[in-house]
């Protein structure tokens, strides 16, 4: 029995056979050629580029169709990469110069490429480098005709690879994959992500030494609720584990009573749990699981790998699409929101010291009528299609709702004057993600109709902890009393002042949360699709009042160790 701790990706628990993903081998041609192939060689190189073109244009609609849009992006960008002004000229340029042959050339000019990016520390530019290299590799593969190595699976296994690539998992039959564990990853690198989405149990980074010794077909045990993997369990473990299998199975098939109930709490109480969406197969999950709305449609991922902004034109149908689908049921779509650890390569901005701390959501949109103008024209030409809402990111002052108004009234002036279509009055809500913002929360509610609370900034924020660093992982921590006094703040300003008040962070989803939440008297959860049973079957667990009671009592505390258990000991979880 080999047991490896890694960081939990994507919750629950899977047993079964290792399927061991190699690192495909490609054999690169270092040889030179004769001035008379150049121009044989780079219309070899041509007409690589535009095989892998299409073989991309294929993945990329596989990807949006089987995982989400969010998902496909990631190749649009390799489609990018392969029409870089910079790029493919500069391979063609290394033929003719140096009399490489096509492949040599190739990696020539991308591993110089890589040499500069890993020098840099920023976390987008290392995802790019990982972009590099699939395109390079399937480049490379192309030009030798090597066949991609994946996607054979032919019965339910674990994948375990030292990481995966966007392309290895797209190439991935995954109704067989049960479970996934990688040697390298984080929270956020595309395998957790693609887990999370999917909702298939992953323990990313576990470490070195996890593949030595490996061996394909041999059972492993995924605990992605507690980070472990068991590797041959001993029958002692096996049993144990397959009991908890069991148990997770029946209580997964008992959740579905809750898909088409409305949520309340044991006593009555009426809290709604919304989705949180990126894209418009997002928004079936969230149907298909029982979600009760949309509570924050994020639309960065239509901005996404692009070289320029999506037109009024395009955001209308994706925002019309995503209103008509969940109707009657409500939709919040959120602003662009981009800056801080979010880039889009459409929108030019300027690198910066303390991204976290500078141009980020509110603060560019409103600078920028080129991208807010077809965007809130896009979005309230779509409200006549369904109940939506918008909401602004990244609020910390009154002036700027002045400002979002302004830009709203603007918009809405001009679609009259066209005699376009709109709701009138659409209401205007914004995300509660800065300390200032929670402080001024009484005057900001004045001026909207709803907060949602942004937990993943708000932490960040109020802890003055980043919340991509793993070594301040402990501090970007919900229980902190500091983040659960400043939540409690925003939500009774918003009830004093008559609006209502959601949360959409990641820790709406953590069920140790839910009392504390409800005992505040939060209105509406908003959680990724897979996060909506559990979470509707755990409100319906609590007594309002005695959710109220324990409220009080955590407002009381001085740290998160003594909020989390006491959480972990008032918790009637019962997974
Ligand atoms: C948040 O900050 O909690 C949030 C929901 O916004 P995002 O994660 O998109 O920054
Ligand atoms: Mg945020």
């Amino acid at each position: 029995m080999r047991t490896f701790t890694g960081i939990k990706a994507s919750s629950g628990l899977a047993k079964g056979e290792v399927y061991l993903k190699k690192k495909d081998k490609i054999e690169v041609d270092y040889t030179k050629i004769d001035a008379v192939r150049v121009e044989l060689e780079i219309e070899r190189l041509e007409k690589t580029r535009q095989q892998v073109k299409r073989q991309l244009e294929e993945i990329k609609e596989k990807t949006a169709c089987k995982v989400g849009v969010e998902e496909a992006a990631i190749f649009q960008a390799h489609l990018l990469l392969l029409d870089d002004p910079e790029l493919i000229p500069a391979v063609k340029e290394k033929i003719r110069k140096d009399k490489f042959c096509a492949e040599f050339a190739v990696s020539k000019v991308i591993e110089g490429y890589q040499e500069i990016f890993r020098a840099m520390e920023d976390e987008y530019i290392k995802a790019r480098m990982a972009d590099l290299e699939d395109v390079k590799n399937r480049i490379l593969r192309a030009l030798s005709g090597t066949a991609e190595t994946c996607g054979m699976l032919t019965k339910p296994v674990v994948l375990v690879a030292e990481d995966l690539s966007p392309s290895e998992t797209a190439m991935l039959d995954l109704q067989y994959v049960k479970g996934m564990v990688t040697e390298k990853g984080s929270h956020v690198s595309h395998t957790a992500i693609l887990a999370r989405s999917l909702g298939i149990p992953a323990v990313v980074g576990a470490g070195e030494g996890l593949l030595a010794g490996l061996k394909e077909g041999e059972i492993v045990i995924v605990d992605g609720d507690n980070g472990k993997v068991i590797f041959a369990p001993g029958e002692t473990v096996l049993q144990e584990y397959e009991q908890k299998i069991k148990q997770e199975e029946k209580w997964r098939t008992g959740l579905s009573r809750y898909r088409e109930l409305e949520t309340r709490t044991k006593d009555g109480k009426r809290v709604k749990v919304a989705g949180n969406a990126g894209g418009v197969k997002d928004v079936d999950r969230i149907i298909e699981q029982g979600g009760e709305g949309i509570g924050l449609y994020r639309t960065e991922f239509i901005f996404l790998d692009r070289r320029d902004p999506p037109s009024e034109e395009e955001q209308f149908e994706i925002y019309r699409e995503a209103l008509e689908k969940i109707y009657p049921r409500e939709v919040v779509i959120r602003t662009l929101d981009i800056g801080g650890d979010k880039s889009v390569k459409c929108v030019d901005l300027p690198l910066e010291e303390n991204p976290f701390l500078g141009y980020r959501g509110i603060r560019n949109y409103l600078d920028s009528s080129e991208i807010y103008r077809p965007q809130l024209r896009a979005l309230i030409r779509a409200s006549v299609y369904g109940n939506l809402k918008i909401m602004f990111p990244m609020i910390s002052t009154l002036e700027e709702i002045r400002r979002i108004k302004a830009a709203v009234k603007e918009v809405t002036e001009m679609l009259r004057e066209e005699e376009i279509a709109f709701t009138p009055h659409l209401e205007l809500g914004i995300m509660i993600e800065v300390p200032s913002a929670a402080l001024m929360a009484r005057e900001m509610a004045d001026e909207v109709d709803f907060f949602s609370i942004g937990s993943n900034d708000l932490i960040q924020y109020t802890m003055a902890a980043d919340r991509i660093n793993p070594k301040v992982s402990c501090l970007h921590s919900p229980y902190h009393p500091s983040v659960l006094r400043i939540i409690k703040m925003a939500v009774d300003a918003a009830h004093e002042r008559r609006i209502w008040a959601g949360f959409c962070g990641e820790a709406a989803s953590d069920l140790l949360l839910v009392p504390f939440l409800l005992g505040i008297g939060l209105d509406e959860f908003s959680v990724s699709a897979g996060a909506i049973l559990p979470l509707k079957e755990a409100i319906a667990g609590w007594d309002s009042q005695r959710a109220s009671e324990l409220a009080k009592n955590i407002l009381e505390m001085s740290t998160g160790e003594q909020v989390k258990e006491y959480l972990l000991k008032v918790a009637v979880i019962k997974r």
